[in-house]
């Protein structure tokens, strides 16, 4: 008897398990905001009661309010900016530690230019603010003495993390923007990965894109690369299959225009001011998300010669466009990319 009941419970397991995978996947698609940008989802999944895009909503909520922002002072950042200058420092949590590790790593290999001690000098100058419309007043320009007292405060090699205790200089502030949508996409893979119902997913978090497992109808993941020109919507098109990580930065969304010159938020540490490094967009990709958001961060204030000896480095694809408008990109890169006419 008891054999039969194993028997049948073993069939009854299999029968389900036949019965998930039979059961087509169908896609959830969710437009919001968090961290500042649009996040879109589109999940596909076979399980029909699926809350996958709140879950994912509210990671990425509790990513910005608890941990990742300077703004809100029920963060970890802003507890660490807080205690910059005391003598006790921060204890950091340990994936703090290992984020602000990983940022000091792609620092020394790109010699400075992507540094995460910038925050009083894009404080100061606010294009996220003005770019967003939330400043009243005119835009103008910051004045020199405030810009190098500000420039003064910064500089990763001022910082002293050993393991995970923090000490920071008074008046450093520390500012994840140029990696925490990279952040945000491991997080989500890590929720997509321990889901067996999700067979599939592509999500954007601003301008960086994860694509996952595969679509019903077995076609490539298409992402767009934006024109930075504006003379078209795409300059290219990705075609990915399974898991990527895409990051793109650029000029042409976060900017103030005063006197015909753009300002745009993406700051050279060595001057102070928006990088001019020729390029108006860099697209990388890569597995890992928050490498591909720092790199394009990084290659972007290097420039494409630079910028692109510092993805090798990573073993990262990466496509510049130039402000002339033209297309630089790795050798790997062509392997995915369809430039657009
Ligand atoms: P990226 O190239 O990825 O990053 C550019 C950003 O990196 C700059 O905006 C600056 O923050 C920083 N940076 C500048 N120079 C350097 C440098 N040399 N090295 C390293 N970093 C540099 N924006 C809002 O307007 N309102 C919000 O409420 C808001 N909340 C946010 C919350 C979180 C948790 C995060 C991570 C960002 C938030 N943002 C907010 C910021 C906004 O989304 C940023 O503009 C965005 O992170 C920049 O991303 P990007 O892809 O455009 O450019
Ligand atoms: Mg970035």
């Amino acid at each position: 008897m008891k054999k039969f009941f194993a028997a049948a419970a073993a069939g009854i397991v299999i029968l389900l398990c036949c019965g998930c995978q039979n059961a087509r996947p169908e896609r959830q698609q969710r437009v919001d905001t968090a961290m500042g940008t649009v996040v879109q989802l589109n999940i596909y999944t076979a399980d029909r009661e699926s809350r996958a895009t709140e879950e994912i909503l509210v990671l990425l909520r509790r990513l910005e309010e608890q941990e990742l922002s300077r703004r809100l002072d029920t963060s970890e950042i802003w507890a660490v900016n807080e205690a910059a200058g005391s003598e006790e420092g921060s204890v950091l949590s340990p994936e703090l530690s290992e984020i602000l590790e990983d940022c000091l790593d792609v620092w020394r290999q790109s010699q400075g230019a992507f540094d995460v001690t910038m925050g009083p000098v894009v404080k100061l100058w606010d294009i996220d603010g003005w770019a967003a419309g939330e400043n009243t007043g005119t835009f103008a320009l910051p004045e020199e003495e405030a810009l190098s007292r500000a420039l003064k405060c910064c500089g990763s090699e001022k910082l002293q993390l050993e393991g995970t205790q923090l000490f920071m200089p008074e008046g450093m502030q520390l500012d994840l923007g140029a990696v925490g949508k990279g952040i945000a996409l491991e997080r989500i893979l890590a929720y997509l990965e321990q889901d067996d119902s999700i067979t599939g997913a592509s999500v954007s978090v601003g301008g960086s894109v994860l694509t996952y497992g595969q679509k019903p109808d077995g076609s490539c993941w298409k992402i767009g690369i934006a024109d930075p020109t504006g003379a078209s919507d795409n300059i290219g098109i990705l075609s990915l299959e399974g898991q990527w990580c895409v990051s793109t930065s650029g000029d042409y969304e976060r900017y103030v225009e005063l006197d015909g010159v753009r300002y745009h938020h993406i700051i050279d540490p060595v001057t102070g001011y928006p990088a001019d490094s020729g390029v108006s967009g860099v697209t990388v990709l890569t597995r890992d998300g928050f490498l591909s958001d720092a790199l394009s961060t990084a290659c972007f204030i290097l420039g494409s010669e630079r910028g692109m000896e510092l993805a090798a480095e990573y073993g990262a694809e990466v496509l510049f466009v130039k402000k002339d408008g033209s297309v630089v990109m790795s050798s790997g890169m062509a392997r995915y990319v369809t430039l657009q006419q």
